[in-house]
């Protein structure tokens, strides 16, 4: 469902869009491909003309001679269109190959606020929080040129030598990577006492906000077709993929719960008055993190496996940015309540991924490595997913129509259709957006380095000591 007219009267400004983007898709070759698919089906249409004038021909009373030249002439036809027919199939599946690999276009829109310049946190006292999202563009360029929307809450000073989160894990026996990589391997885990409970507490306390906030919790499957990942956007089998696919067989581990999420609305009509459908899921999230090593990614920082909970909307194109926002706020919101200090970012354009129109994403000050880290990202993929998925909505001006035209006998067009039934309401795509609410791992990276206290213990932070049987401090065991 790639709307490939539109991309061939726009190439040059899509062509842009992949410069901006870094993308090696080639959108030149995807508007070729799409004129000779069209010439090829032209050819073809004409050529089952031709086929059906010739065996009508055929029906009427007709000398030998003539029988025979149509006879000669209907073989012509069969075996031009074999040729095409086969010219046809090959031309789509080139076709719809490379304009998998076309990302999302990048949202535009004048610039309003010059890009790196910090929001003071005062100016987000009161809610909501708002990022003035309608006078940014997408900045153009790598992660160094996305822009700091606002800065939120207040960096911890230490009066202590800080430890970082593995130190702090070892100490207080709370994550075994040794057994982790004799029994998995490398970047392999185990959480133990309080931060086992801690993940379960995390993803329990986060389920809760966001059911509050109107989400429908749900439990995804950690394997998944690789069909759903490639509608998602997401390419499992491509050369530097971060993807793990099951062998002999074509399911893939999910990388993010946003995957089997998207599934949920796959060929499906939706009636606008069901959206925003809001879903919010706990998944496991594996990834091979092909070329990342090095001190920024150590410990929990970058795993194989991690748990999170992932939120999900399908909605209207109108719709579609204020749910981006409300996401943030969320996230804002969630974060905040964890007494973190972090800073929100809109990406630039190289690091959107393929699906995303716009991606917000969130860095928390994370002491012992001395840096911030990110620990949540908020994309609007508009309908660049909903298109691949197949996720329709019917908008309710026609759903009105075409009750009132059932109610009447008619088909809403005036005239009258046999048996009486509504006539067709038009469909449109709708807009899908994702968002992390709890990227287990790294919330605990941030906890224990932003808790730590001189005497070495680690305060609990105080949302989520009702989910951790009252634990308010985690000691060195005996
Ligand atoms: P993404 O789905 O790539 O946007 O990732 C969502 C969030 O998961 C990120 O913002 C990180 O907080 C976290 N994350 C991503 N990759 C890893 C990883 N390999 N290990 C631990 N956490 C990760």
């Amino acid at each position: 469902y790639i709307d490939f007219k539109s991309l061939r009267d726009n190439v040059e400004a899509v062509a842009a869009n992949c410069r901006n983007r870094l993308s090696k898709a080639d959108p030149h070759l995807v508007a070729r491909l799409y004129e000779e698919y069209v010439g090829a089906q032209q050819e073809t249409d004409k050529l089952r003309a031709a086929r059906n004038e010739n065996s009508g021909a055929m029906k009427g009373k007709l000398d030998p001679e003539q029988r025979a030249a149509l006879i000669e002439r209907g073989k012509q036809i069969k075996e031009g269109l074999e040729g095409l027919e086969a010219r046809l199939e090959a031309l789509e599946a080139e076709l719809q190959r490379e304009g998998q690999r076309l990302p999302n276009m990048t949202h535009p829109g004048a610039c309003g606020r010059r890009h790196g310049s910090r929001v003071a946190s005062d100016e987000l006292a009161g809610a909501p929080f708002s990022t003035g999202q309608s006078q940014c563009h997408v900045p153009i360029g790598g992660e160094e040129a996305s822009a700091v929307l606002a800065t939120v809450g207040q960096r911890p000073a230490f009066d202590f030598p800080v430890k970082d989160h593995l130190q702090l894990g070892e100490e207080l026996d709370l994550i075994d990577f040794e057994t982790g990589g004799v029994v998995s391997g490398a970047k392999f885990y185990y959480l133990r006492n309080e931060a086992a409970l801690l993940e379960l507490a995390l993803v329990n306390w986060t389920m809760q906000r966001v059911v509050a906030a109107g989400f429908t919790p749900i439990i995804t499957p950690d394997l998944v077709r690789e069909s759903v990942f490639e509608k998602c956007g997401f390419q499992p089998r491509a050369d530097n993929t971060q993807i793990y696919s099951v062998q002999d067989s074509a399911m893939c581990l999910t990388g993010t719960a946003e995957i089997p999420l998207g599934g949920v609305a796959m060929d499906r009509i939706l009636a606008e008055a069901q959206l925003p459908l809001r879903m919010a899921a706990f998944g496991h999230c594996f990834r091979t993190e092909a070329g990342a090593a090095g001190s920024a990614s150590k410990g929990l920082y970058r795993v194989h496996q991690f748990s999170k909970v992932e939120m999900f909307v399908v909605c209207t194109p109108e719709q579609s940015d204020a749910v981006h926002q409300q996401l943030l706020d969320l996230e804002v919101g969630l974060f905040s309540d964890l007494g973190l200090h972090f800073k929100v970012l809109d990406m630039a354009s190289h690091d959107l991924g393929a699906p995303a129109y716009r991606k917000y994403d969130i860095e928390a000050w994370m002491p012992g490595m001395e840096r911030y880290g990110e620990i949540s990202s908020a994309s609007n993929c508009t309908d660049y997913q909903s298109r691949r998925l197949n996720i329709r909505y019917r908008p309710a001006a026609d759903e009105a129509a075409a009750e009132a035209a059932a109610a009447a006998g008619g088909n809403g067009k005036g005239g009258k259709k046999k048996g009486g039934g509504a006539r067709k309401v038009p469909t449109q795509f709708a807009h899908t957006l994702n968002a992390t609410a709890c990227a287990v791992p790294r919330m605990i990276v941030a906890i224990l380095e932003n808790y730590q206290q001189a005497d070495g213990t680690v305060l609990i932070p105080e949302v989520l000591r009702p989910f951790m049987m009252g634990m308010e401090v985690i000691r060195p065991k005996k």
